[in-house]
């Protein structure tokens, strides 16, 4: 014997509007529409609510008869004028090809919002705050659209069939013609008294603030999905995703390619000469760059696996440190004299641009020069 009670998910001594509010939320989350490949639970359900739904089945299944069970158990198969296979035909189109009511649950519209994420974000991933605007289900009538304790009646139109049929003439004579039915939307239901929240739609707008979980690696465009977080659908039905589309904010210092950070640090001409260390902020905090003399303007320093996460597998791009050597200015009479010697020495007091080439000299200034100039 089956146990109806437990596949709707109501105690044996509820009401006969629990037990239908109990089926449509069953019959919502596994309509075939939005839950391909769960046609048995949804069969399930649907058999348990032809039971327990209509008084005098519920009545003789109290009594211990089960229409589904036991086909010796009494029920002869004679129940109401509702029988299972007219619910599973309104569901499933019909296999006669006569379309039935469509469900007045409709699955929800996927949704696209932007989050602006600073690079930090990217580099390690991270919890960002991010509030939507979307439809939610309607707490007051729970997505059925009606008022609370009030429900649905057959259309009197379409007589609950959710088309109506025309006859038309035609040069072959009469063509009998099928068109969805207008007043009640094709479901074959009309909502007696609709939910002053949503007005009948099951759904209502609502501004809510979510944490959404960035991972590392993500760029301007990346896409992150957030299942049945978008909006929920006509009658309460289930929600479609939510899309986040990542941009990540411009930064002051780091320039990104890919996965790697470029960013430029600045020396004095004397520092690059004579060699230094210079301190760089990192994502990962300060790092010293070893700068060695005779450093070049535009010369690159790597640091290894200090720059944006990976994406999709293990490990973190390079920190490229590119060296921008300044000359000084503003030189005062002392400065300049020295810097008057420097180029003296080294034989650059006429340079126009090109290295001339500088004749043989002897003794400890020559050597200073040689080491100067890397012979
Ligand atoms: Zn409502
Ligand atoms: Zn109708």
């Amino acid at each position: 014997m089956n146990d109806y009670y437990e596949t709707l998910g109501v105690s044996r001594d509820a009401s006969a509007e629990e037990i239908k509010k109990a089926y449509r939320r069953k019959a919502r989350q596994l309509h075939p529409d939005v839950a391909p490949g769960r046609e048995d639970e949804f069969k399930a359900v649907a058999q348990a609510y032809d039971v327990l739904g209509d008084a005098a089945k519920k009545a003789a299944y109290d009594r211990g008869q089960d229409p589904y069970g036991d086909p010796t158990a009494g029920f002869g198969g004679a129940g109401g004028a509702f029988t299972f296979s007219d619910i599973m035909d309104a569901f499933f189109g019909g296999q006669a090809g006569a379309a039935g009511p469509r469900s007045r649950q409709q699955p929800g519209q996927d949704a696209l919002v932007r989050l602006d994420v600073p690079l930090r974000t990217a580099v390690f991933g991270d919890t960002e705050d991010l509030t939507v605007e979307t439809a939610v289900l309607c707490s007051v009538c729970g997505g059925d659209g009606c008022s609370p304790g009030t429900g649905t009646r057959t259309c009197d139109l379409c007589h609950g069939q959710g088309h109506v049929q025309q006859v038309q003439r035609s040069f072959l004579g009469q063509v009998m013609t099928t068109r969805p039915c207008g007043t009640c939307q094709a479901t074959g239901e009309v909502i007696v008294e609709p939910c002053t929240d949503c007005h009948g739609d099951g759904r209502v707008r609502e501004r809510r603030t979510l944490k959404v979980k960035v991972p590392a690696g993500v760029d301007t465009g990346t896409r992150i999905q957030l299942a049945g977080q978008g909006e929920v659908g006509p009658g309460g039905g289930p929600a479609g995703s939510l899309y986040v589309e990542v941009n990540v904010e411009p930064d002051a210092t780091w320039t990104r390619e890919g996965d790697d950070l470029h960013c430029s640090v600045e020396l004095p001409m004397t520092a690059a000469a004579l060699g230094t260390r210079t301190p760089v902020e990192t994502f990962d905090g300060t790092e010293q760059v070893e700068v060695p003399a005779g450093t070049q303007h535009g010369a690159v320093f790597t640091l290894r696996g200090l720059g944006v996460g990976h994406l999709r597998r293990e490990g973190r791009g390079d920190v490229h440190v590119h060296a921008q050597v300044v000359t000084p200015t503003r030189l005062d009479s002392r400065q300049k004299e020295l810097l008057h010697e420097l180029a003296r020495l080294r034989g650059e007091e006429q340079a126009t641009g090109t290295i001339t080439s500088v004749s043989e000299q002897g003794g400890f200034f020559g050597r200073l020069r040689d080491a100067f100039s890397g012979r």
